[in-house]
């Protein structure tokens, strides 16, 4: 029996997938849904300009900005609270597992890839936060099509 469930949410192409299984599993269990969007916070490299720029603080708002819009359409479309909306800065794999321990989750659903694409089996975030989890963690198989 799951309660609390959380969805984290990238806003990739493929995110809709996750988003819809997180959705079905709350209404199933009749559990609530949370969502986490975590802001990347990795220097960003560019051949072009040199080996790394460092994060600016400006982007940085600007990214945390756009995200929280998307978080809140999100929200809107699976009718999460804005109070369960979370969004946060720093590195996705560690502040997913951080967060669904601070809130007490029962499990995070997560898509098997994302953004980073679908060069290796499992995606990079996915596999880290089923590695550190303390709570269940569902990955959504999604495919490169
Ligand atoms: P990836 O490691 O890019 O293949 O991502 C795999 C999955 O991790 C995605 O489908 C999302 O569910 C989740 N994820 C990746 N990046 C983030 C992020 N910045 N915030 C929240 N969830 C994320």
């Amino acid at each position: 029996m799951y309660h609390h469930i959380l969805l984290a949410a990238d806003f990739s192409d493929h995110g809709r997938e996750v988003s819809e299984k997180a959705k079905m599993l709350a209404e199933q269990f009749q559990a609530k849904l949370s969502a986490v969007h975590i802001v990347d916070n990795l220097p960003i490299s560019d051949a072009s300009y040199g080996p790394i720029i460092p994060f600016e603080a400006e982007l940085s708002e600007e990214l945390f900005n756009l995200g929280k819009e998307q978080l809140s359409q999100l929200g809107k479309a699976l009718d999460i609270p804005e109070d369960r909306q979370w969004i946060d800065v720093g590195s996705p794999k560690l502040e997913i597992v951080s967060i669904a321990e601070e809130k007490k989750v029962d499990i995070i659903v997560i898509g098997s890839h994302g953004r980073h694409g679908f060069a290796r089996l499992l995606g990079s975030t996915a596999y880290d936060v089923m590695r550190h989890a303390q709570c269940d963690v569902l990955a959504v198989r999604l495919n490169d099509t």
